[in-house]
């Protein structure tokens, strides 16, 4: 039980306990919860909860109290030179610089993506960020990246009856993952394990009572469900990749396969072999492609169709056993009556990812070891065949113009935040988030010391799309989004939209809870996933999409900066309280969603 007391604290009074306020923690830690404290609103009043063991019963307990909430409270006033340093002008000048031509579109492996970090990294180093420990004095954190494409060595085939093979044709039926191993000859019984999925969390299982072990395991691609409603809901509650096809081969491995074969979907065909080049190569992170060790190969449904077919299952086909799989929400695994002989070989290129970390060291010595990251990706699409250029103005040069935008700010006033606060520009996002993936390995603070986490991509235009009946989308118009940000996540830390509709006062945006399921699934396309998956309280700030999405036509000029200017400062103070809070805000894990939660994010 907890009791809810007001009290008015004056201005002069917080700042006269300003020089004690960063020692005060322990004090205040064992008075229990405030996380109740608005220091940012417009009424100093603020309001904590004391737990009924510490009831108050003099005076001079409710002076002590007033004492410690006091040098609690940061003021507006202390922190608005920050504030209103974030400014449209500036904002412009270098959101204009970053999506020039000078950049050339900030493809990840080019010139200009190395150009591109140096730059954010010179703007961190003026400011006094620091870099990530154990980076010496570089703000970049770089990573390896690689492109396979597949040798034409690559073999599949498959045993019909006994002693006869079909052998598949690459390109056409089979092509190896480009993310696979090389590998020699494996020649063994096959498997099928539905989509191929270990979901504990879901109490759903394809491996489970499947011998797997030195077999060749068949999966489906996706999710069970279907593309169905059902789908959103199971991507909803597991922040997990399974429908990753790298996943998958991991989970495959993991239950003891000896290669995997992956289905794709009905509707999807294989990449004809011409687009088979360097120009067009997915690239990978090196160190998760080296924990896969078993040959990794896709077929079309038609290859699949005959490969799950056999004598004792002439009757049914891939499509029936798939149908049942979805209707019932339950695995169907057996095991194959024949074998099959797969190699994998390629030819590699590797690259280099750049990301660029900048640490404001938090204040309090206690709390310091704490920080929340705010993020985005420099990294674009660079150029097109006839050297066309993506600009990237919207995206992510706004949400990286929003990290430098907030060094300066962190840097003009006196006061630092108790925790730590991270500004991380990330590299190679285009590419599959594979810079804050590889930030998620290497983190400048542990994971579960990580409070919040906050990505800022495209936070530049004003939405502007059709109607989408199909996937719940209502048409938006530009005119009525020139206030307008939505924030992905915040159903899974309510806390996190708290703090943001406190600040918010201030400023007086118009903010949407959106996008946090649904067939476009953007909580799995921006970095703030990485950190998501991992259970840490993280939304994805997003004025929305817009015509020039990914398109040359993603230009500066377009740039609606007053707007920017209105996020940021948004940000510059939400920032401040996530990291000043002495209660990290929580995480509503995905086993136990909130009712409400789940109907409200919809909207
Ligand atoms: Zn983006």
């Amino acid at each position: 039980m907890t009791n809810r007391l007001s009290v008015w604290v004056k201005h002069s009074q917080l700042s006269r306990l300003q020089d004690i306020r960063r020692h005060k923690v322990g004090q205040a830690e064992s008075l229990g919860d405030f996380s109740g404290i608005r220091a940012l609103s417009d009424v100093r009043q603020i309001h904590f909860r004391v737990p009924a063991s510490v009831r108050l019963t003099s005076v001079v307990s409710l002076a002590t109290l007033f004492l410690v909430v006091a040098v609690y409270a940061v003021t507006f006033e202390e922190i608005s030179s920050g504030f209103h340093a974030v400014q449209s002008r500036r904002i412009q000048s270098t959101l204009q610089f970053l999506a020039s031509k000078h950049f050339n579109g900030r493809a990840t492996g080019t010139p200009e993506a190395e150009l591109t970090a140096a730059y954010i990294a010179s703007v961190f180093q003026r400011n006094g960020l620091q870099p990530p420990a154990g980076n010496g004095d570089s703000h970049v954190q770089s990573f390896e990246l690689i492109q396979a494409v597949p040798r034409e060595e690559s073999r599949a085939a498959i045993e019909i009856e006994e002693g006869a093979s079909l052998s598949l044709k690459m390109g056409e039926d089979f092509l190896p993952a480009t993310w696979g191993p090389d590998s020699g000859e494996v020649r063994a019984q096959m498997v099928f394990a539905g989509y191929g999925v270990t979901a504990p969390e879901l109490k759903y299982d394809d491996f489970a009572g499947l011998d797997v072990n030195g077999k060749i395991a068949i999966v489906l691609s996706k999710l069970p469900g279907g593309s169905g409603p059902k789908q959103s809901t199971w991507d909803f509650y597991s922040q997990k990749d399974y429908d990753e096809p790298l996943e998958k081969a991991l989970a495959a491995q993991k239950a003891g396969a000896a290669g995997i074969i992956i289905i794709l979907p009905s509707n999807e065909n294989l990449p004809a072999l011409s687009s088979l080049n360097f120009k067009n190569a997915k690239s990978s992170l090196a160190s998760e492609v080296a924990r896969l060790h078993i040959p990794a190969l896709f077929v079309s449904y038609a290859t699949g169709e005959k490969l799950v077919r056999g004598k004792q299952r002439q009757e049914q086909t891939l499509q029936a056993i798939q149908d049942k799989i979805d209707a019932g929400m339950k695995p169907v695994s057996f095991p194959l009556e024949r074998t099959a002989s797969i190699r994998a070989s390629y030819e590699r290129k590797k690259l280099q990812g750049r990301n660029v970390i900048g640490i404001i060291p938090g204040a309090d010595v206690r709390l310091r070891d704490q920080c929340i990251v705010i993020g985005a990706h420099h990294d674009h699409l660079g150029t097109g065949e006839t050297q066309e250029v993506y600009f990237g103005a919207d995206d992510d040069a706004s949400g990286t113009t929003g990290l430098l935008e907030l060094a300066e700010a962190f840097q003009v006033g006196p006061l630092r935040p108790r925790r730590s606060i991270v500004l991380a520009a990330w590299g190679a996002e285009e590419l599959g988030l594979l810079g804050s993936k590889h930030y998620a390995r290497n983190p400048a603070f542990p994971l579960h010391k990580t409070v919040a986490m906050i990505q800022l991509d495209m936070i530049g235009r004003n939405e502007q799309r059709p109607a989408d009946p199909g996937n719940g989308v209502e048409e938006e118009k530009d005119e009525n989004n020139t206030n307008t940000v939505s924030i992905a996540g915040s159903a899974f830390s309510p806390d996190l939209k708290h703090w943001f509709e406190v600040c918010n006062r201030r400023i007086g945006l118009t903010l949407r809870y959106r996008y946090d399921s649904g067939q476009e699934n953007l909580l799995k396309r921006s970095d703030h996933w990485c950190f998501l998956r991992a259970g840490v309280p993280s939304v994805f700030l997003f004025t929305g999409f817009h015509p020039d999405y990914h398109r040359p036509s993603d230009t500066a000029d377009k740039i609606n900066y007053e707007k920017m200017e209105k996020i940021l400062r948004l940000l510059y103070l939400s920032a401040w309280e996530l990291a000043d809070q002495v209660r990290p805000p929580r995480f509503l894990s995905s086993t136990s969603p909130a009712p409400a939660e789940m109907k409200t994010q919809q909207r």
